[in-house]
């Protein structure tokens, strides 16, 4: 079947990602839509798109996940697809569900392969069946406190119990003995339950100095499926990225080929579509294990981009419009020198308490190596309704220490007055011994932070 160019796309989001995607889609000459609260009237993704649609009030339950609303913005504007971001309903297998029946193109996964990968205990099960190593834990959720103290047992403490419907780090409760798993699970299953409406929890092996490594994936509608290497995460503070790099310090090229190869696989199997990230752990030994996909563009994107030379998000809209990776991609996937992206939150930088506000003085860094993904500007104000998240700082070098030089350069000319940053801890992070020869894992950022380590 041809493909076919879409004309309009309406971006079902708001901030630095809806900024992204209209980048994008003026790179292929589409119109944008965008669709903002009534908290983001004065926002850069209203003024660059080309048409914009107030949905409702700042509550993202009445604006950003309304999906009555938003698809009533799609027709109203008579668009041909509709691109989720990350985040707000870009793992919705409903309003995947509700544009199709709309005969609206969803820019990402199949509503059925969405929904599979984002119940994690089975998505675990999937690709455990084909091939992919997984930690040691339960095969689906755990029905009782005696199963999960059977499980563990044979699993050995500590394990970990997770929300089935899990996101954005919540959700977990670590389990050091017998005598703690009955209290941790109840409550792990009622916060598994207010917070995600649903309240299975299933059980892995925890790791106590893991890395979170990830592998980008890219997949056409006729079968390809391409993977474009892996970013490390492991600086992450309330299991919530703060920095991310590409390639990791600690993957060995015959491990990410050993990786690849198992994944083009089994994302070709799952009739898996569109952008992804699977995710994975790396134990003190080095192994890798699967902990589970995320059906959408992430938020890091941009360090692959830079080490492959692929804009993802262009490449999603053109999966979605039918083109084949051969199509799509400038040639064999390579991955070139090193990239490194800071998250600049409107937070305290050592307690991490977010900090909204109004934006009084705002300088943004460039040159050689560097880019920005913002949606802020001088006097516009932070709401406090939404993530915290205000730019990304990215940057390249030929190799790890000029990536990183390039960063502590950037970051010494990133200003934002009127509301306190990330900023301070990033540089700090940056300028650790143990950050610079690569040795870190998750719990790497305990250690700027007060209290005991
Ligand atoms: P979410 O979907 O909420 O982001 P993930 O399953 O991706 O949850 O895990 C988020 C983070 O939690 C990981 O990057 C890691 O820091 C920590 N974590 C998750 N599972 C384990 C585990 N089995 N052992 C140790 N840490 C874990």
């Amino acid at each position: 079947m041809p493909s076919v160019p879409f004309k309009k796309i309406l971006i079902a989001n708001r901030g630095e990602i809806a900024v992204r995607v209209i980048c994008a889609c003026k790179d292929l000459g589409i119109q944008t839509v965008a669709v903002y609260s009534e908290a983001d009237r004065y926002s850069s993704h209203v003024r660059f798109a080309d048409q914009a649609i107030c949905i409702g009030p700042a509550k993202s339950a009445r604006s950003y996940l309304d999906i009555p609303s938003i698809i009533s913005a799609a027709e109203i504007t008579d668009v041909d697809a509709i691109h989720p971001g990350y985040g707000f309903l870009s793992e919705n297998a409903t309003f995947a569900e509700v544009c199709e029946a709309s005969q609206i193109k969803f820019i990402g996964p199949r509503p059925e392969v969405i929904r599979l990968m984002g119940v994690k205990e089975r998505a675990r099960a999937f690709m455990r069946e084909l091939g992919v190593p997984v930690l040691p834990g339960s095969p689906g959720v755990l029905t009782s406190p005696e199963e999960g103290l059977e499980l563990a047992g044979k699993v050995g403490y500590p394990v970990i119990l997770k929300a089935s419907a899990g996101g954005g780090g919540r959700g977990m409760r670590v389990v050091n003995g017998p005598d703690e798993l009955p209290s941790l699970f109840l409550q792990a299953q009622h916060e598994a339950g207010s917070a995600f409406s649903s309240p299975d929890v299933y059980l892995e092996k925890y790791i106590g100095a893991p890395r979170h490594i990830e592998f980008q994936i890219l997949a056409d509608e006729h079968g390809n499926v391409e993977i474009l290497g892996e970013r490390e995460c492991s600086v992450q503070r309330r299991h919530q990225k703060l920095l991310e790099e590409s390639p990791s310090p600690a993957v060995t090229d015959a491990q990410r080929a050993e990786i690849s190869a198992v994944l083009r696989k089994a994302i070709s199997q799952a009739g898996y579509t569109n952008a992804g990230t699977v995710e994975f752990l790396m134990d003190e030994a080095g192994n890798l294990y699967f902990i589970e996909v995320n059906a959408r563009v992430q938020v890091e994107h941009p360090v692959t981009e830079f080490v492959t030379g692929i804009d993802i998000v262009k490449s999603q809209i053109r999966i979605a419009q039918g083109e084949t990776l051969a199509e799509i991609l400038p040639g064999p996937v390579e991955m070139r020198g090193h990239a490194i992206e800071c998250r600049i939150n409107a937070e305290n930088p050592v307690t991490f308490v977010p900090a909204p506000g109004r934006i009084t003085g705002f300088h943004l860094p460039g040159g050689v190596g560097v880019r920005v993904d913002t949606w802020a500007y001088t006097d516009c104000v932070i709401p406090p309704f939404y993530d915290s998240l205000i730019a990304k700082l990215i940057t390249y070098g030929n190799d790890r220490g000029e990536a990183i030089r390039r960063m502590q350069r950037a970051l010494s000319m990133f200003i934002v007055e009127g509301i306190h940053t990330s900023i301070p801890m990033q540089q700090r992070i940056l300028a650790d011994a143990d950050f610079q020869a690569g040795r870190f894992d998750t719990n790497f950022i305990k250690r700027f932070m007060p209290g005991p380590k």
